[in-house]
């Protein structure tokens, strides 16, 4: 069977990288020339919106999926009409707005931080004067990492936020004063069928995710997979999903949703039984999902902007490195690494080492 993918970045290598074993093929289409998912399919080069390209793959695919929720809408609807995509549309359409996306979150009932739409430098101030400092305030479209916001401590901050982005339509949203970021990894088939991950416990830092850790037993799992379960129904979901959450005082706020593998759950490739990438393609092929239970305690730890030494990485017990073939480039994820151990102690014993490591050549 041969699965499409838009996107041939590190998330589609390692979808690939999942696929191989399963007899499963792989076409992806990206406009870059030097690509890291090439290694492990084919890469189709060219632009997302060239109807010949996408033709070719609805032509060749049993089923087309993506690695970046920014596929543009006109792509979507080309390559809707001609093959089966998974994730469906909607859930692209409303994850590329933080607007849209947030409205439909308050719609299911999902807690949210308190939110406005903002497209003026008037429309700025009265949303300030509504919601209080500090307060972020996002781009609708196109942020990630932590691009395309600026936080405003006061009244002070507002004209200076709002050059910042440009006159983009924008979204203010009020600062959580959160204890923990988790999110909740899910995946639901063809049939219907869901599966949840334990809840990963996430730090970032300059807003890029640094570490991930599997969080079994976390007493916050119920609550996320009943938000992640209204989410999954009210997009008619297939595929994996990422839900981004905020711990306040034992209630969780949604953040934002991935409709795609994340980061986040890295660790599940040797920390799970069945990784979030080979579920994701059981999801969309309509194959039955697999066992999500950890297999003892772990962690990611990201590499940023350069790679470690595999030497002294390997020197780690029961580490777990991915590279992925990209040029090192300031603020790029280059790698990643998962540890396991027996106890939450020697887990952080060796977390401690990949945060080292990882340290040596962050440039971010
Ligand atoms: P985002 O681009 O929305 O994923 O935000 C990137 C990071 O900024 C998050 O992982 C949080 O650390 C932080 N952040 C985003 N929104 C908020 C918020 N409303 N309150 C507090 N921190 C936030």
């Amino acid at each position: 069977m041969m699965v499409g993918i838009f996107g041939a970045g590190q998330l589609a290598r390692m979808l690939a990288l999942a696929g191989k074993p399963l007899g499963l093929e792989f076409l992806f289409l990206d406009p870059a020339s030097e690509v890291c998912a090439a290694e492990v399919g084919t890469h189709l080069q060219g632009d997302y919106t060239d109807h010949a390209l996408l033709m070719q793959m609805a032509e060749q695919c049993d089923v087309i999926t993506y690695e970046f929720e920014n596929v543009p809408a006109e792509t979507i609807d080309f390559i809707s009409a001609h093959a089966t995509v998974y994730p469906a549309p909607k859930a692209l359409a409303i994850g590329q707005d933080r607007l849209i996306e947030k409205n439909f979150l308050r719609d299911l009932d999902i807690p949210t931080a308190p939110f406005a739409a903002v497209d003026s430098l008037n429309d700025l101030e009265n949303a300030a004067a509504k919601i209080g400092y500090p307060a972020l305030l996002k781009t609708r479209r196109l942020g990630y990492d932590g691009k395309g916001q600026v936080l405003l401590r006061s009244s002070s901050d507002l004209i200076v936020g709002w050059d910042e982005l440009m006159g983009a339509p924008c979204i203010l949203e009020g600062f959580v004063p959160f204890r923990r970021e988790v999110s909740i990894i899910a995946v639901r088939s063809v049939s219907g069928e869901i599966a949840y991950y334990p809840l990963s416990e996430n730090h970032h830092k300059g807003g890029i995710l640094r570490v991930a850790k599997c969080s079994e037993n976390d007493p916050l799992q119920q609550q996320a997979e009943s938000i992640a379960t209204r989410l999954l129904s009210g997009l008619d979901y297939v595929g994996v999903i990422a839900v981004e959450l905020f711990d306040v005082d034992s209630h969780l706020v949604a953040n934002e949703f991935a409709p795609r593998v994340h980061n986040s759950g890295h660790w599940t490739i040797e920390g799970a039984e069945t990784s979030q990438f080979e579920n994701h393609l059981r999801a969309i092929l309509g194959m039955p999902l697999g066992r999500t239970s950890p297999l003892g305690y772990s962690a990611m730890q990201n590499f940023i902007g350069g790679l470690p030494s595999l030497k002294e990485l390997l020197s780690l017990s029961d580490v777990h490195p991915h590279f992925y073939n990209k040029a090192p480039r300031k603020g790029r994820k280059v790698a990643h690494a998962t540890v396991r151990a027996h106890s939450p102690e020697q887990l952080s014993g060796r977390m401690a080492y990949l945060a080292k490591l990882a340290g040596l050549t962050d440039d971010s």
